[in-house]
């Protein structure tokens, strides 16, 4: 089959590799219905992140079982099924507690920007949903994988409630996803921190009620002015930058909660700017198989559209270019037809 494979940075392929097999008794496989490039996704392709080899892309996923081990009970073949980027087995007590992103056999999705992908604690990882839903709907299913998943569990991590005040630090994807999510969760005000015309127009239709474009002191100095200078009840920080985590760290106000979900490059925070600011740090990858039966209904039943975050589609074959599109952020997100 084609898949998509990154060979160093800047070099994303989509070429011939093996077809995926049944490793485990606990594995599945699965036909995908769509894949998409994720914003992670471009650290190794910009040589932040170190590659070990040529890389088999992709950690998004839905689509169809076509074959499970023999240990695997809750799926089978000819279901469709949403899984995290994470692989859970969904029952030891950190999945128990909530956390399967912390899973005492947790294990990263890879090589899913390709038709046909292993899944690895399938059981625990995937969920079906009743019925074959209607194409319209793969976009938003795709999406609930990740990029809803870990919007979400900012929102959750930032203790958003009805009524809060909520800044949203970063206009990418999941900073778009944490909007739907702060609005799902009942949030009263919603303050997008965004540059980008176009970004700021997917906030505003996602929920959010002002937009701030200012970065950094003068942005955290905006967010003040807002909120009567209090500062916001719940930030959700989805950069991953040093200067991002701070900026996210003094929009909230003292006892507020940060949700960081942006994976962190470079950040340094000092002990003692830590104990006087005085505020809830919770973040780490998402525990998207939380949220996955309640996303999936939500989308299910058509009351959110995470899909519209997809603004550039293109064949897997055309992959590179959906990379590159991401990167000069012509695009927010890229999804893949396989
Ligand atoms: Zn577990």
């Amino acid at each position: 089959m084609l898949a998509t494979v990154l060979h160093a940075p800047g070099d994303i392929r989509c070429e011939e590799v093996a077809e995926p097999k049944i490793l485990k008794p606990t594995d599945a496989i699965i036909k995908l219905s769509a894949s998409c490039i994720c914003g992670s996704d471009l650290w190794p392709f910009r040589g932040l992140q170190p590659l070990d080899g040529a890389m088999h892309m992709g950690h998004e996923y839905c689509g169809v079982v076509v074959e499970v081990g023999s240990a695997v009970k809750t799926v089978k073949p000819g279901q469709f099924v949403v899984g995290s980027f994470c692989l859970s087995d969904n029952t030891c007590p950190h999945c128990r507690f909530g956390f399967q992103s912390s899973c005492e056999q947790r294990e990263f999705m890879l090589g899913a920007q390709a038709p046909y992908a292993r899944v690895a604690l399938a059981d625990g990882t995937l969920v079906a949903t009743d019925t074959m839903p209607d194409d319209d709907l793969i976009p938003s299913l795709l999406a609930v994988s990740d990029v809803l998943g870990t919007g979400w569990y900012a929102a959750d991590a930032a203790r958003v409630k009805p009524g809060s005040t909520v800044a949203v630090v970063g206009d990418g994807a999941v900073g778009l996803m944490g909007v739907l999510a702060a609005k799902q969760m009942g949030a009263e005000r919603i303050i997008a921190m965004s540059r980008h015309k176009s970004r700021q127009n997917l906030a505003l239709e996602y929920g959010a009620t002002d937009i701030v474009s200012e970065r950094g002191d003068a942005g955290v100095a905006r967010i003040r002015e807002l909120t009567g200078n209090v500062g916001a009840d719940s930030v959700l920080e989805c950069v991953g930058t040093n200067e991002s985590m701070h900026q996210a760290i003094n929009c909230a106000r003292p006892g507020g909660s940060i949700g960081f979900v942006g994976v962190p490059h470079g950040v340094e925070l000092n002990g003692e700017y830590l104990f006087f600011a005085q505020r809830n740090l919770l973040g780490g990858p998402a525990p998207v198989r939380r949220f996955l039966p309640h996303l999936m209904d939500l989308v299910l039943t058509r009351k959110i559209n995470p899909g519209k975050v997809f603004d550039l589609t293109l064949p897997l074959a055309d992959v590179a270019e959906g990379y590159r599109a991401m990167d000069e952020r012509r695009a927010i997100k890229t999804l893949l037809r396989v």
